[in-house]
């Protein structure tokens, strides 16, 4: 017998997406009949605003069904660049600065093949400065790209922000990417306006001196899920790094989107134009346009939806207030207040080097989270592949009914007082 063909390094050294795996490993045990509560799919439980699937009914009907330019048809680029002018203060954008990419998740991708250079022989690896605990797919879209990631460390006890000085020790001639993720998946904390200021500080005087290269990559797709009240600053407005800014965003989360995969990065001046059309570049061998009869809803959701927009933000800031309350509550498991998105990541290492009552040992946070799931139907993520600190959280997306949340959280404390 002849073996079977082999798959590439590159693909058997990828982790698969924890949040991916956990998430429909819940939704197919609740098909199975189990009465699983899942918080693990960082995805919004409300229905996407009916204006917006009309838009994109209508462009259906109306024989909308083309290739489109391959980063987007220029209205809906337009609408983007309109957005991030009137919203956020990107200064210079039009619509050439905006590219649309099927879901954020491909902006990433795209950004990292066009920054990083693989490494050669004769030089080191290209190095992407990531404060962690950070979402799990940076990672592995900087390694693919044959980057190297450096990771800045962050705590609980800081609400997991990293500080300026920690940023100025960790750049090197070699850094080419700044990951910034505010508010943050998994940690549920975001940065104050003067604190990312003082950072977009540092990086200005780094570019002028020991690291010319140097681009930050803002993953803002959490930005209208606010309630601690933090305002949300864009760093790309900040005008001494907007032309080595690329901002990512998209209509998953803040429209309740998910599944139409629907993302966009924009970047501003000249430079901001020559790397979007890179981005374009690579895009056009790949996925050309996102599928044409979404783009009118992109102008839909950004223009018209302003109050589902704040209905959602009004669900999420009570869930988060009730969740915080109730982990609180709970023995040996510690939060912090939640302030965006709509993740609880609190800290459970108390309980390692205990026992379930179905008699698995707690060694890790991928032992809880299991345990977790198999004695108590509650799906939760495990915090390793978050990295840094993350070993010792738990992931709880509390993007779900307060009922939801409070059935859950009485289930995990009573799981948590039968560990021994
Ligand atoms: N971003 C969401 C999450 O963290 C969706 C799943 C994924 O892409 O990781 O759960």
């Amino acid at each position: 017998m002849t073996r079977h063909p082999s798959l590439s390094d590159r693909v058997n050294a990828l982790k698969p997406s924890v949040t991916v795996a956990v998430a429909g490993k819940a939704k197919q045990m609740k098909r199975d009949g189990l009465d699983v509560l899942g918080f693990a799919a960082g995805e919004p439980d409300f229905d996407t605003p009916d204006k917006i699937k009309r838009a994109a009914a209508s462009a259906l009907a109306a024989g909308m069904t083309r290739y489109q330019p391959t980063l987007g048809e220029p209205d809906a680029r337009a609408a983007i660049a309109e957005k991030l002018t009137r919203e956020n203060g990107l200064p210079g954008l039009t619509p050439d600065h905006v590219g649309i990419h099927v879901g954020g998740k491909h902006g990433l991708y795209l950004a990292c093949q066009c920054l990083i250079d693989p490494p050669t022989t004769s030089e080191a690896p290209q190095e992407v400065l990531l404060p962690t605990p950070a979402w799990v797919s940076y990672r592995p879209n900087i390694e693919m790209a044959g980057g190297k990631v450096v990771e800045i460390p962050t705590t609980l006890e800081t609400d997991f922000k990293m500080t300026p000085e920690q940023l100025r020790a960790a750049i090197t001639p070699r850094s080419r990417m700044l990951i910034l993720n505010s508010p943050s998946n998994p940690c549920g904390t975001m940065y104050t306006p003067d604190e990312l200021r003082a950072l977009a500080a540092v990086v200005a005087e780094a570019a002028a001196s020991t690291a010319p290269d140097l681009v930050v990559f803002t993953d803002e797709l959490y930005e209208k899920i606010i309630y601690g009240g933090i305002e949300h600053l864009a760093i790309g407005s900040v005008p001494e790094i907007a032309e080595r800014t690329i901002t990512l965003n998209g209509l998953s989360k803040a429209y309740a989107m998910t599944g139409w995969r629907i993302g966009y990065t924009a970047a501003s001046g000249d430079w901001g134009a020559s790397i979007i059309k890179a981005m374009g570049k690579l895009q056009g061998q790949m996925t050309t346009n996102i599928t044409s009869f979404c783009y009118p809803a992109i102008r839909v959701a950004l223009n018209d939806c302003h109050d589902e927009v704040e209905q959602f933000r009004q669900a999420f800031a009570k869930r988060a207030e009730l969740i915080y309350s109730l982990l609180q509550d709970i023995p040996g498991v510690e939060p912090v207040r939640p302030t965006g998105a709509f993740y609880a990541f609190p800290n459970v290492a108390a309980h390692f080097g205990k026992t379930s009552k179905g008699g698995k040992p707690i060694n890790s946070a991928l032992d809880f989270a299991e345990a977790l799931l198999e004695e108590e139907l509650v799906a939760v993520v495990p915090g390793e592949d978050f990295d840094g600190c993350g070993r010792e959280h738990v992931r709880i997306s509390f993007a779900c009914s307060e009922e939801q949340i409070r059935k859950g959280m009485e289930r995990l404390g009573g799981f948590v007082s039968t560990l021994s």
